[in-house]
């Protein structure tokens, strides 16, 4: 909301709170009467005067309220200070940044007010300065809280100041997504750098004929091979990453067998033999289809059977399990390798969250997978699910809603 939308009821207000303070702070323009009766007003009829003032009482109470309903319904803290340095309004919000009650400062002059709140030094430090036009921002920290506070001088119509206002807005997810960003920019820079470091070594090497023998050569060229496969699955990562951030993936979903469809990863996922391994895929003969986009729950399976694979010994067992329950279809990709903790659970669908276990950092990874799967599985209402024990095993679940009860033949 804009402050020329906030300050709109204040306006029409003020001409109504100025007269009242000429009246001695009277609670009640009702009892200008006797006043006006004496000067007399145009002949007018005391029922007469009584009813307008009694209607501009009304008018003055709805106002009010009014105005105190849109600034209470505001997600920032608010204040206005009069052009006698008083309170004449505060906000849900502001009353607890402040940590006051509206009751006990509302018409009190500002340096009355026992507060010593940093916005309320804030305040102390430029209302004085009412004759001046004063507009300064700061950031301020209250308690866990990052806050952005705005004094601005109000200036009536007629160019004359006629209090001020300030305003605290709460900018801690900002913060935290600015902090985020620039730990974002350093991790991908760090991925990028080290195999782009090993493949220009590694090719310098070549280059100068330091390397006489065949067998090392193909080491070598291997190596920057393997190095160059990395890049391109972080940069894959990456791009995905970004689209399903940016909101800018739009998934294409199709009404999918889910046997085949998953017997087909299953294939693919578990041919590339890169070790010993004993998989086994349990599914039944009749599954309800599953509305999904086959290439990224393609990318969701592929990743959680690659993760098994990597994070499970020689000789291990993956095992890859599809049940309907209710409305919904569980696929379960569970494996008997090195397990994960309780501390580290809670991280891993973090974006670059990595353990620090040796026998996960001696397999290349980025920490990404996981985060690109969450995200994929999310948009397609469903959810992932990891149950854990470190030296046991591990078994990752994609819940997939069911949406149409019927067999594709
Ligand atoms: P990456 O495998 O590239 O490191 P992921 O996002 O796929 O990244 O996984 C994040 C972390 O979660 C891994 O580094 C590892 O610590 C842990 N993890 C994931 N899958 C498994 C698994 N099946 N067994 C043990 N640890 C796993």
């Amino acid at each position: 909301m804009r402050i020329s939308e906030i300050l709109k009821p204040l306006k029409e207000m003020m001409p109504l709170t100025d007269f009242m303070k000429r009246t001695d702070n009277a609670p009640n323009i009702l009892s200008e009467t006797s006043l006006i009766d004496k000067r007399g007003d145009n002949g007018k009829s005391n029922d007469e005067i009584n009813s307008r003032l009694r209607l501009t009482n009304k008018l003055l109470a709805y106002n009010i309220s009014k105005f105190e309903t849109v600034i209470d319904n505001l997600n920032d803290g608010i204040i206005i200070i009069d052009s006698s340095s008083r309170i004449l309004a505060i906000n849900h919000i502001m009353e607890q940044l402040l940590g006051l009650n509206r009751g006990e400062i509302k018409d009190k002059h500002i340096s009355e007010c026992a507060c010593n709140n940093e916005i309320f030094t804030f305040i102390l430090e430029h209302y004085e300065s009412i004759d001046k036009l004063v507009e300064k921002t700061a950031d301020i920290n209250v308690g866990s809280s990052n806050l952005r506070v705005s004094y601005k001088t109000l200036i009536r119509g007629d160019g004359n100041a006629c209090g001020s206002l300030l305003i605290a807005r709460d900018i801690t997810s900002q913060k935290l997504a600015e902090q985020a960003k620039v730990e974002f920019l350093s991790h991908v820079s760090h991925e990028l750098k080290s195999p782009i470091n090993t493949i220009k070594g590694y090719t310098e090497m070549i280059m100068k004929g330091e390397i006489d023998n065949k067998e090392t050569l193909m080491e070598f060229a291997n190596t920057v091979n393997e190095e160059a496969d990395r890049l391109a699955s972080l940069i894959n990562n990456l791009l995905n990453l970004t689209k399903i951030e940016r909101g800018s993936l739009s998934l294409s979903k199709s009404m999918t067998r889910t046997k085949e469809f998953i017997e087909n990863i299953f294939k693919t996922a578990t041919s590339q033999k890169k070790k010993p391994m004993n998989y086994e895929l349990i599914i039944p003969d009749k599954v309800p289809p599953m509305n999904i986009d086959k290439e990224f729950m393609g990318i969701v399976l592929i990743n959680l059977i690659g993760n098994a694979t990597k994070y499970t010994p020689e000789q291990g067992r993956i095992t890859v399990r599809v049940e309907e329950t209710g409305d919904k279809i569980m696929i379960h990709i569970i494996d008997t390798g090195i397990g994960i903790s309780d501390e580290e659970i809670p991280h891993i669908f973090e974006k670059f969250y990595r353990s620090a276990d040796e026998q996960v950092r001696k397999q290349t990874g980025h920490g990404l997978g996981l985060a690109i799967a969450k995200q994929i599985v999310e948009l397609h209402d469903g959810e992932i699910k990891v149950i854990s024990k470190r030296g046991e095993g591990s078994q990752f679940t994609i819940v997939l809603p069911i949406e149409e009860r019927y067999f594709l033949e």
